[in-house]
């Protein structure tokens, strides 16, 4: 038997979550962002679950390939646009929409000789400080995109730093209408915060929505919602199986540097998953975890291959008992990614995009 670690995805829990996500912006055309290969789900894997979306968007023409590759037609946009003169030409030949977000990347596109027509996405800086042209220099940026012969078309976007906080879009919002209330074209600003907790205020604004988190079924304002008070599933599942287990007394320890000293006799089960199965290192003895689908704590360190586990509330549990480490058991039981990487101290952002190379992945329908 392979070593027992296995991740799940979940294609009906995508195509679910995409569909909840346009039902928060029903007039909206939806971009599924399958940057970071699909935030570690793999493109192919997830474009199977997000078939149904209007365009995908992502970072590097790579990916964009590889979309071409599955027959996708339809739109792709490149969120940071293009790096050098030769990305356009690749645009160009793939049909790719592309964001342009400084001065340097209007002077490639003047300077890119071409008959196809190219889309571009004009992003405005509007307060996150990242990418984008200032309020101020926005409509000199949009009249000479306009004015040049390679574009057809030009999408207005922006992009929110605060949408799963408190202090929300409004001041954000208020500077991106000032500048562009009449101009025309398309409008694009939500990502997934911003279209489920403010997709009524944006809602005349939403030509285009850009969910990525809440697609790959996590909440994006984690802890003040969860992804079932959203409606969103699970669409990865990290799986593996107790491996060995140890009866240990009070006073023993568990685990590199003794960190876990045990208060009573109890057992511990061994898992077969550590940090280099992207496992977060940081998840601290009391991080939860299913063992044969009952909610357990790890207790110690995290290591490279194994974590331990207190089977107190899992009797039943033992040798070779499956083990969820985040998603959903075999019995299904619900681990939120959300609840073990808050315990991690990130966002399940990062949980995912880590999964790493040599976890086998399965694609279930
Ligand atoms: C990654 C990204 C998104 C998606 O953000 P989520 O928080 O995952 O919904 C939207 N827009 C842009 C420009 C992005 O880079």
């Amino acid at each position: 038997m392979p070593r027992p670690i296995l991740a799940t995805v979940h294609t009906p829990a995508l195509a679910h979550n995409l569909q909840r996500m346009k039902s928060a912006a029903p007039d909206a055309k939806v971009w599924a962002i399958v940057k970071a290969n699909a935030y570690g789900h793999g493109i192919e894997r997830a474009f199977a679950g997000l078939k149904g979306a209007d365009g995908f968007a992502l970072l590097e023409i790579d990916e964009a390939k590889r979309l071409r590759a599955l027959d996708w037609r339809g739109p792709i946009l490149l969120l940071e646009g293009c790096f050098e003169a030769r990305d356009l030409e690749a645009c160009s030949r793939l049909g790719l929409w592309h964001v342009v977000h400084c001065t340097e990347q209007i002077d490639m596109l003047a300077a890119h000789k071409t008959t196809a027509l190219h889309r571009v996405f004009l992003k405005m800086n509007s307060g996150m400080n990242r990418l984008g042209f200032q309020p101020e220099r926005y409509r000199a940026a949009w009249t000479r995109l306009n004015a040049m012969p390679q574009v057809e078309d030009i999408t207005l976007m922006t992009h929110f730093s605060d949408a799963d906080t408190a202090k929300g879009i409004l001041a954000q919002h208020e500077i991106f209408n000032s500048v562009t209330h009449d101009l025309p074209g398309e409008r694009s600003l939500s990502n997934s915060a911003a279209s489920l907790r403010h997709g009524h205020a944006l809602s005349a604004a939403s030509d285009w929505i850009r969910p990525g988190i809440a697609v790959y079924g996590s909440a994006p304002d984690f802890p003040d919602h969860s992804a079932a008070d959203w409606g969103l599933q699970p669409t990865m599942t990290l799986a593996s199986k107790i491996i060995a287990v140890q009866a240990i007394n009070t006073g023993a320890t568990v685990g590199y540097g003794s960190a876990f000293t045990a208060t009573q006799p109890m057992r511990i089960g061994v898992v077969a998953c550590g940090y280099a199965d992207g496992y977060p290192r940081h998840c601290p003895t009391g991080t939860p975890v299913l063992a044969d689908g009952v909610r357990c704590q790890l207790v110690g360190r995290v290591s490279m291959d194994m974590v331990t586990v207190d089977l107190g509330p899992a009797p039943q549990a033992g040798m070779g008992s499956d083990v969820t480490l985040w998603g959903k058991s075999a019995s299904g039981a619900l681990l939120p990614i959300d609840d073990v990487a808050s315990a991690a101290g990130t966002v399940a952002y990062e949980l995912m995009c880590a999964l790493a190379q040599r976890v086998p992945v399965l694609t279930a329908d």
